[in-house]
């Protein structure tokens, strides 16, 4: 077990990875891990595989044999989200609430509005990010179905993201005192534990994610790509608005590399107009062209990484275009082999919603699936001036 010690012995780190491997040994602790969509197609790249070769099953076997007790699929909150934000959306058209609804899935958009854009927390979606979603129903509401404290039981994430250790370390997302996150490994970080423990990834039998925290939809997978989340939340409301019969929804639009994408999408007789960004200079650009006037949308996708999740900062190396494209190529291949093919065809979740909440959108899931966003120092010190809101964070 390595630790980085500091020379004046005044201070002890130790890596995320390191910290996994003492709750995996500590009998006292049940550790359950979730896996992030982009994680999959990218994880086989650190043994050979290309980028996009699905791996899953492989994956899902070396969490295993790494000893962790229950291996579960971010996939499973990423169809909540879409539920609650295809409500939230609907609630906003219908009320007239703030428009654009802006996704809030991404923890550097997030915190970029924070400190640039405080004018704009009220367009982003209440909605927690999915490995938030996943925390809080494990700390909550599984551990308690287990029989353990939320002490007792530990939730590691794997993302392909840095910005996730971040988002993990929110005060508010926290249950009797305790981190509804516990650890954020990377993806390279979890390569590196299954080739410390010395397991032939290859050569692994491929395995499935346990349940009921283990069942995605194609929609969720597609999470892990720019225009995912707008794409399911599309699935979601054409579906829900044609009561169940809306078929199946492909929303090419909103696909690609490109950095800002546009569409529309007919609903209800409304004309809906709808943006996507990846990389925060897009979003910029967005943004400004939003206050200006010059454009309205009713909904705008952020990602702050280029192509979405799957060119995260925690992905494997080489992370260029080509591996983008190759992840992202995956991904809509693992979407197409799906058997489920929008959230609400997710049995698990719906019924999940139902057992703990009474349903969605509701008071309930308000308290332990939404959030709140704080103005924040911009890095020269000066504080960002919001009417209404006296709660200010620093960087
Ligand atoms: Fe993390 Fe990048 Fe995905 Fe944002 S887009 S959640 S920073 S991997």
């Amino acid at each position: 077990q390595c630790a980085a010690v500091c020379p004046t012995g005044a201070l002890t780190v130790k890596s995320e990875v390191d910290r996994v491997w003492d709750a995996i040994l500590d009998p006292a602790k049940m550790v359950v891990v979730q896996v992030a969509p982009a994680v999959r197609v990218a994880i086989g790249e650190e043994f050979g595989l290309l980028p996009g070769e699905k791996a899953t099953g492989q994956m899902v076997a070396a969490l295993k044999k790494l000893g962790f007790d229950r291996v579960f699929d971010t996939l499973f909150t990423a169809d909540m989200t879409t539920i609650e934000e295809g409500l939230e959306l609907l609630g906003r058209l219908e009320k007239g609430g703030r428009l654009p609804l802006f996704t809030s899935c991404c923890p550097a958009w997030v915190k970029y509005a924070e400190q640039f854009h405080a004018d704009l927390l009220d367009n982003l979606s209440t909605c927690r990010s999915p490995q938030q979603m996943f925390g809080s129903l494990v700390k909550k509401h599984y551990a308690r179905e287990v029989g353990k404290q939320p002490a007792e039981v530990v939730c590691v994430s794997v993302m392909p993201c840095t910005a996730k250790k971040f988002e993990a370390r929110r005060p508010e997302f926290t249950t009797e005192g305790v981190p509804d996150v516990d650890f954020v490994l990377s993806t390279t970080e979890l390569a590196r534990m299954i080739k410390e423990a010395g397991i032939v990834f290859n050569e692994l039998e491929p395995e499935m994610f346990d349940n009921p925290l283990g069942m995605g939809s194609g929609a969720a997978v597609i999470y892990g790509a720019s225009g995912g989340v707008m794409e399911s939340v599309v699935r979601f409301v054409s579906t829900h608005l044609s009561g169940g019969d809306g078929g199946r929804v492909d929303f090419y639009p909103v696909r690609g590399m490109q950095g800002i994408k546009e569409a529309s999408l007919e609903l209800n007789g409304q004309t809906l107009q709808l943006a996507v960004v990846n990389g925060l200079a897009n979003a910029e650009k967005l943004i400004q062209r939003i206050k200006s006037g010059r454009a309205f949308y009713h909904a705008v996708e952020v990602m702050a990484c280029p192509g979405g999740c799957l060119g995260g900062g925690g992905q494997p190396v080489p992370n260029n275009t080509a591996a983008r494209l190759g992840r992202m190529k995956g991904l809509y291949g693992l979407d197409r082999a799906e058997q489920l093919h929008n959230p609400q065809d997710n049995i698990f979740v719906t019924r999940a919603l139902e057992r703990w909440f009474g349903g969605p959108a509701n008071p309930n899931t308000h308290r332990d699936l939404h959030t709140r966003y704080y103005p924040r120092r911009r890095i020269s010190g000066r504080p960002v001036e919001v009417s209404g809101r006296r709660e200010e964070r620093p960087v």
